[in-house]
């Protein structure tokens, strides 16, 4: 039995430490803010190596809210890449502004360049950088294409906690970056948590304004924010966490390496890639092939959980049916058909890997690798 995903196993390694910070926020009654709070605010953004963290509710309020403290003129149009999680494109949506899908690229899977360069257009006011499955997104030329064309860049996080581009982490690398803290992402709260980062004080401050109802005081607004605040028990549960972090996300990479090591070398097959210049930040390990569904039911039957990360590309969902792009030549339109998650996760061990990699290899007729 090899499981996607094994929160169970992480709580039973962490639980002593882990009861004794959820009982500690119950008998203080710490629920909303507190030094548990300011804390991991400080922790994770030492972490992401970016000045300033906000915690807020979930990862698709951070978008929000990220996307209303850029002031952005009301209906300009924002770039989000064809394939990721539905939260990308609609908080855009949410914000007032308008969605414009851009491809990803075969490689990487996150936006190609060239796609996001014809897409721009007058209205155009700002990029979704989502650094897909943990692969950090190509930000040199998203920076420059956001200078040339005078663009804001928020980077979607969500999957990319610990991921590195040119030797720095990710968060801090655009205008303002958002983080997920649901439950199954590389840093997982025990319910709905997210995070904002950025390195513009400014903006920090609006951002945290708006996540707390535009306050300055207690009864004093400034303007009218809402409310999404990071729930003080979570803070508490990141807090546990988050010294592991960087222990996972090694695994992960270790695990990934396994993989690109014991899969076969076969033509219907595409593996992912791990960055030359970077680091993965390896929440999902992707391959591509003809027979997914055939290969899915294939390893479901020897006890393999898979995923598949997304089955039909926003461009194709109903909710974007207005936008008419479900029938552009696109990668991601064509490819979602065809994409599988393998498990990957600090539940797992590199022998792990070998039995899903001997699975694949079966399936394949390929031999193995030694
Ligand atoms: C999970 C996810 C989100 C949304 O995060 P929530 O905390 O679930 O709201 C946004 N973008 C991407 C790419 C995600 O995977």
């Amino acid at each position: 039995m090899v499981r996607f995903l094994d929160l169970q196993a992480q709580y039973r390694k962490l639980k002593p430490e882990m009861d004794a910070a959820i009982a500690d926020v119950i008998e203080n009654s710490r629920f909303i803010g507190g030094a548990g709070n300011s804390a991991f605010e400080l922790a994770f953004a030492a972490y992401q190596e970016v000045a300033h963290c906000i915690g807020v509710a979930n990862g698709t309020d951070a978008i929000e809210i990220a996307l209303e403290a850029l002031n952005l003129p009301a209906g300009s149009e924002v770039i989000v890449p064809a394939n990721s999680f539905i939260a990308s494109s609609e908080a855009v949506t949410r914000a007032g502004l308008r969605v414009v899908f851009a491809d990803v690229d075969p490689v990487t899977y996150t936006l190609d360049l060239d796609d996001v360069r014809r897409r721009l257009s007058g209205d155009s006011a700002a990029i979704i950088a989502v650094h897909l499955y943990g692969h950090p997104c190509d930000m040199d030329g998203l920076n420059a294409l956001a200078a040339e064309h005078g663009l804001k860049i928020i980077e979607d996080c969500a999957q990319a906690h610990g991921a590195e581009y040119k030797g720095r982490r990710v968060g801090g690398l655009g205008d303002v970056a958002t983080f997920s803290f649901y439950p199954g992402k590389n840093l997982g709260a025990y319910g709905d948590a997210g995070a904002i980062t950025t390195n513009d004080e400014g903006l920090a401050k609006r951002m945290r304004m708006i996540a707390n109802h535009g306050r300055t005081g207690k009864y004093d607004h400034q303007f009218e924010g809402r409310n999404s605040r990071l729930d003080g028990l979570q803070a508490a549960i990141l807090n546990v966490k988050l010294p592991h972090l960087e222990s996972w996300i090694q695994r992960r990479n270790e695990l990934a390496r396994a993989y690109l090591a014991g899969l076969p070398i076969v033509n219907d097959l595409a593996l992912p890639t791990l960055p030359a210049d970077g680091r993965h930040g390896l929440h999902l390990f992707v391959v591509r092939t003809s027979r997914r569904d055939e290969l899915k039911t294939f390893l479901a039957e020897r006890g393999i959980e898979t995923g598949v990360h997304y089955p039909i590309a926003l461009p194709k969902l109903e909710a974007y049916a207005y936008l008419n792009q479900q029938d552009e030549p696109m990668f991601a339109n064509r490819s979602d058909t065809t994409l599988l998650s393998l498990p990957i996760g600090d539940h797992m061990t590199v022998g792990d890997v070998a039995v899903v990699c001997g699975a694949v290899r079966e399936f394949f007729s390929a031999p193995s690798a030694d």
